[in-house]
């Protein structure tokens, strides 16, 4: 989509601080980091929300890099928070799906 932020990110139009990429998704540090460890992954089709997201293959395929990325590229051994946050009444800022990692501290409920 071409006036979309994360779609720009992916594409490497806008820089952002990568931690990984294949041919499925991008995953970089959020600016904003709420936790020693903030990572966003993304997919790189654009689906603006999870509302939106009807493939079951592709959300199978976003929990599963999700895992391979906290476990074997952010190596959060300890654990983390996974988050999807959906439309604005969910906290949604930015209309591209998205799932934050959060970790490297013992996070409260
Ligand atoms: P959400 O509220 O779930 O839509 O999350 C959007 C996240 O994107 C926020 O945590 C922002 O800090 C983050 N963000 C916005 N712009 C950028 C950017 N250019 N690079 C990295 N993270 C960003
Ligand atoms: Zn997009």
């Amino acid at each position: 989509m071409t006036d979309c932020l994360f779609c720009k990110i992916a594409a490497g139009e806008i820089p952002s601080d990568k931690v990984y990429e294949d041919d499925d998704v991008f995953a970089f540090k959020d600016i904003h980091p709420k936790a020693p460890v903030h990572v966003l992954i993304i997919p790189k089709q654009h689906v603006a929300t999870l509302t939106d997201a009807k493939d079951p293959a592709l959300l199978g395929m976003l929990m599963d890099r999700v895992r391979k990325i906290a476990d074997e590229v952010l190596n959060l051994a300890k654990g983390y928070r996974v988050i999807i946050n959906v439309r604005s009444g969910g906290g949604q800022e930015v209309f591209h799906l998205h799932a934050h990692i959060l970790g490297g501290k013992v996070l409260p409920f």
